[in-house]
């Protein structure tokens, strides 16, 4: 390992990745440091598929998703390989919702994102896997898909990797120093780094890094689960759109994806953790709520045959986190505040944008270290959207 780069990544899950991705086919000297080893399941961007979606609670969500298919494709062409599976997705908001449709179809008129809106007897005559109650409200957009949570990140391993970046694993950082003019300097076991720039890409981990810069974000890291059902007729949901339950809780799953399974989840089901404490065993209490819910509304499906956790690391508005440091513009923050994955390219591009010019044609303005979100102590949490 040189004693400088040009940048520095912390964190190599999805968000890291794609920076070092971005950084080094830019021609910039990258070094990417993790603290487990490459691929681990310990964070929040392994096991095998993500929701791609436009539907989006607010105008500039939906206009970054835009953004992001782009990024997608542009990403499936340099590696030469097919990431994203279009399945369509549904939105489905029973009667009296805890997450207000009308937040989503605004969204997606003032942007031009064309949807159906669906009675829950369409909804139910389209796919007749789906029980829903009447006067549900099924919004369907159908360039919603799948990519791959654990193997694009390592197609991103393999591509930054292949224009010259180094990526070692087992290197945690331990400091991080900001040396004004000459730049940043980073401490891992046993070595000390100086480069222009650092990007902290360290999900349920980001305050350990950025707390030697004397800042601390609020935030909840929680443990989800992930469940895979099992199928008698696994074709018959091969065609089955990706579902959102708009209501809380809220509920999502997936259509057949690479196996004989359906997979399903609670969103923001999980207790709060201590990421460097906590279980990778199943927690029978949030299946058997998820079981509950697949039961009402995916009566096909058979029992539970696999589990995962996995970490969601939740700001207390939900929004990201892609900007520098205050005070330490050299030091740039990227967080996907639990629905980041999507989004993944995308941010390897802006954050690589901003800790190198400091700037990005990407509207960010809303994900700010600085926003009252992060500020203001006594904040209002709220997670569902
Ligand atoms: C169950 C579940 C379902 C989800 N579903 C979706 C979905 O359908 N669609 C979607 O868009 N998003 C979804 N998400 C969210 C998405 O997966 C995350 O936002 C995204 O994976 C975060 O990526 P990351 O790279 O920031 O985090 P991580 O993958 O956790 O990477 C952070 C990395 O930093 C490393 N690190 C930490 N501290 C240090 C240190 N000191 N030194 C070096 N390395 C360090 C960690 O080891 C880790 O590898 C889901 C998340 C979960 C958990």
């Amino acid at each position: 390992m040189a004693d400088t780069y040009d940048y520095i990544v912390v964190g190599l899950g999805g968000l890291g990745s794609a920076t070092a991705w971005e950084l080094a086919r830019r021609g910039h000297r990258v070094l990417g440091l993790e603290r487990f080893e490459l691929g681990h399941a310990r964070g929040a961007s392994h096991d095998t598929s993500r929701i791609l979606r436009h539907s989006y609670h607010t105008p500039a969500y939906v206009r970054l998703t835009q953004e992001a298919y782009a990024d997608w494709a542009r990403l499936e062409r340099e590696a030469g390989t097919s990431l994203v599976t279009t399945t369509g997705g549904v939105d489905l908001f029973p009667p009296d919702p805890a997450i207000a449709p009308v937040d989503y179809t605004q969204s997606m008129d003032e942007v031009g994102i064309a949807y159906e809106a669906l009675d829950a007897d369409q909804v139910m005559v389209r796919w007749p896997q789906l029980r829903v109650p009447q006067g549900t409200l099924g919004l369907f957009q159908a360039d919603a898909g799948i990519v791959p949570a654990g193997r694009t990140t390592a197609v991103l391993h393999d591509r930054a990797r292949s224009l010259g970046a180094v990526l070692r694993d087992h290197s945690p950082v331990l400091g991080l120093e900001d040396l004004g003019d000459a730049g940043v300097r980073v401490t891992t076991d046993g070595a000390e780094v100086t480069a222009r720039g650092v990007v902290v890409a360290a999900d349920a981990w980001v305050n350990d890094v950025v707390g030697h810069l004397g800042l601390r974000i609020p935030l909840e890291v929680t443990l989800e689960q992930v469940t895979y059902f099992g199928l008698e007729h696994p074709d018959r949901f091969a065609h089955l759109p990706l579902w959102i339950w708009m209501d809380d809780p809220s509920f999502y799953g997936f259509p057949t994806y690479g196996e004989g399974t359906v997979k399903a989840a609670q969103d923001c089901g999980g207790p709060s953790v201590d990421p460097d404490d906590r279980t990778s065993d199943p927690d029978p209490a949030m299946e058997a709520r998820l079981v509950q819910h697949m039961q009402r509304m995916l009566p096909g499906v058979g029992p539970a045959v696999r589990r995962l956790r996995c970490q969601y690391t939740l700001t207390p508005d939900r929004d990201f986190v892609m900007a520098p440091v205050p005070g330490h513009e050299r030091v740039v923050v990227g967080l996907g505040a639990a629905h980041g994955f999507k989004f993944v390219p995308t941010f390897g591009r802006v954050l690589a944008d901003l800790v190198t010019t400091g700037e990005t044609r990407s509207d960010v303005s809303a994900f700010g270290l600085d926003r009252p979100a992060l500020t203001e102590p006594d904040y209002q949490a709220h997670w569902l959207v």
